[in-house]
């Protein structure tokens, strides 16, 4: 009953039409040939595999994943798909070819992951981890490890985890208390329990192999005293043969809201034989560049299931008749008018068109920087791109995901009480999407992110890169008739931010709490207003191409629906955040909850 098509015509607006990307990447050597045909014919080829092999999978898939002896088995027909998905190289999209990767540029491969999370969130996060593995070990691995762990990753032969969280400490990473003791000749043995680990076990693939943090003997206290350590399923040697099962078990796995068919796992390591990667007490670094990898990665998940609620509430709102519309009957040869005459329904669909087309140009404008941040020729066109990468990553992260869980919510609503029934898949989606805003950083922890190192702690680098642009474009368009009506709005807005991210600088030094209490404020303050620069982007694009009016219309009209509905929620988060930080903090700990 839930349906969902891979936005294929649309990526290639937003990449060709939008972006232009081609000529971006055609200027960095290892893209240099990766002409706008290759970029469609790969668009059209992940989609297909999207819509025609595991989008089938995701209602069934809800059945879940069973535990039983340590194995893992997922839902059917989970495993078949992900063999044909790394049979077809899809694994390693990204990774250069003497790594028996594809070589694709991260924007592509952005577009692909965003069918995947539009067709089957839960089995696309079989292969979604194995991604952050591959850059750790990539940067911070020793040559032999890099020999023995990346082609099979890159391949998808094995697959990899992220193995962070313990049962007392998820964001706060300085806690855990997993140990590693040398055991000599350069192997540690791992002791400790991580929990919630995707994919931790499953029956896809031979081996599985886990990137754990872990404290050595002599650690400092904190995020100081963390490293980083590859531990695999089976033992594996220097020259890369496989040996015995290593003392890493599966003790259980989560009974979750949703994503049912990813396996969420208790991971129990019993002096299980690891190697260190990167150096001693250096594993946040690793860390980091794991999470900065998943984190747009799970911005991106937000998005794909945006796209999924705008397309079946569409379908849903033009099939489904009730009531007439305000002026009288629209359609009198029916029994009543379709759902999407009313006003309100159209609200709640514009809402997640906005988000989900606005949204993927923003996606795929950072992804497009991690391309221009790894390959681009001058040092400094590198540094400025993975500035602007490092400040829109928890932009990306919290805005694209809180969005999909509105838009999953407005979805459901467009659908009435069935929207609350099983079959519809609807309550699924709902389900679904939730863990995005809390997996890989809260939505609390990208607006301390973003307000605290990527904001003032850089001296506003980011921001102004991002204003710069804004201001070139307002420009650069400002005799476009398309755009003319917009253009103050954003300038007005992009003003705002930069007036208002220098009063937050101004007093933050004096007022330790400011900045965490308004950042969730100035976190979607901050979306909103390079949503608003993506929309008045699109309309310009097609305006100046050849696609068809009725596209071109709705384009205009959704951007005037996005300035005149969502922008002005601007307004709120900037009273909230000149109201600074007593209001949420006035009150002590205690009386926070005194009552009678
Ligand atoms: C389905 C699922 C899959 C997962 N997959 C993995 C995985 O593969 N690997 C892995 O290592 N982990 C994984 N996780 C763990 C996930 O990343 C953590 O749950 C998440 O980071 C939050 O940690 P926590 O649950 O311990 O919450 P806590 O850290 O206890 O936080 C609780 C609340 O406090 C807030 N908070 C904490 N500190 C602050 C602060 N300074 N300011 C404001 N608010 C704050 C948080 O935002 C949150 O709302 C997964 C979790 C789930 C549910």
């Amino acid at each position: 009953m839930n349906n969902f098509r891979s936005p294929v015509a649309d990526q290639r607006f937003v990449i060709h039409q939008v972006l232009d990307a081609p000529r971006a990447l055609a200027d960095l050597p290892p893209h240099a040939d990766t002409g706008a045909e290759i970029i469609d014919a790969i668009l059209e080829e992940g989609g297909r595999f999207c819509d025609e092999v595991i989008a089938p999978l995701y209602q069934p898939g809800d059945a879940g994943c069973t535990f039983k002896d340590g194995e893992v088995t997922a839902p059917a027909g989970f495993k078949e798909a992900y063999l044909a998905f790394a049979l077809a190289g899809w694994s390693g999209a990204t990774a250069p070819p003497e790594e028996g990767g594809q070589g694709l540029p991260y924007v592509v491969d952005a577009a692909l992951k965003e069918q995947i999370n539009g067709a089957n969130m839960p089995w696309g996060n079989f292969p979604l981890l194995g991604h952050g593995a591959i850059e750790a070990l990539r940067q911070q691995g020793q040559d032999w490890q890099k020999q023995v762990f990346l082609k099979p990753l890159v391949e998808g032969i094995w697959t990899g985890t992220m193995c962070l969280t313990e049962p007392h400490c998820g964001t706060d990473l300085g806690l855990l208390k997993t140990k590693a003791e040398p055991v000599g000749d350069d192997r540690y043995a791992i002791s400790g329990q991580k929990i919630f680990i995707t994919a931790g076990e499953h029956d896809f693939t031979d081996n599985i192999i886990h990137l754990v943090l872990a404290r050595l003997p002599d650690a400092p206290a904190g995020v100081r005293g963390i490293s980083l350590f590859v531990v695999p399923k089976f033992k594996v040697d220097r020259d890369g043969s496989v040996g015995e099962r290593n003392a890493v078990w599966c003790g259980s796995i989560e009974h979750k809201m949703g994503l049912h068919g990813s396996a969420t796992c208790v991971m129990n390591f019993d002096g299980a034989e690891g190697y260190l990667v990167g150096q001693p007490h250096k594993g946040l670094s690793a860390m980091f560049i794991m999470m900065n990898s998943a984190r747009l990665g799970v911005g991106i998940q937000g998005l794909g299931l945006t796209e999924r609620a705008w397309q079946n509430a569409l379908a849903y709102a033009n099939d489904r008749l009730q009531m007439r519309a305000p002026e009288g009957a629209r359609y009198p040869e029916r029994p009543a008018d379709p759902l999407i005459v009313h006003p309100d329904i159209r609200r709640m669909l514009l809402t997640c068109r906005a988000f989900a087309e606005g949204g993927r140009v923003l996606a795929l404008f950072a992804c497009l920087h991690e391309d221009l941040a790894a390959h681009a020729t001058s040092d400094e066109q590198r540094q400025q791109a993975d500035t602007v990468v490092g400040f829109l990553t928890p932009i990306v992260k919290g805005l694209l995901t809180e969005a999909g869980v509105e838009c999953a919510y407005h979805a459901q609503q467009v659908f009435g009480g069935h929207g609350y029934i099983a079959e519809w898949g609807m309550e699924q989606l709902a389900r679904d999407v939730r863990i995005t805003t809390l997996y890989e950083g809260t939505t609390q922890i990208q607006a301390l992110d973003l307000i605290g190192r990527k904001t003032l702690l850089a001296n506003g680098a980011g921001l102004k890169l991002m204003l710069t642009r804004i201001g070139e474009f307002c420009r650069l368009e400002a005799e476009n008739p398309a755009v003319i009506d917009l253009l103050p709005a954003l300038a007005d807005r992009a003003e705002q931010w930069r007036k208002l991210t220098a009063g937050i600088g101004a007093k933050a030094a004096d007022d330790p709490a400011l900045a965490p209490a308004i950042a969730y404020d100035y976190l979607f303050y901050s979306g909103y207003v390079l949503l608003a620069w993506c929309w008045a982007q699109r309309v310009a694009a097609a305006e100046r191409s050849e696609l068809p009016a009725a596209f071109k219309r709705a384009q205009r009209e959704t951007a005037n629906f996005y300035f005149q509905r969502l922008l002005p929620r601007c307004d709120q988060h900037a009273a909230i955040i000149a109201n600074g930080a007593a209001p949420v903090t006035a009150l002590s700990d205690e009386d926070i909850g005194a009552s009678l």
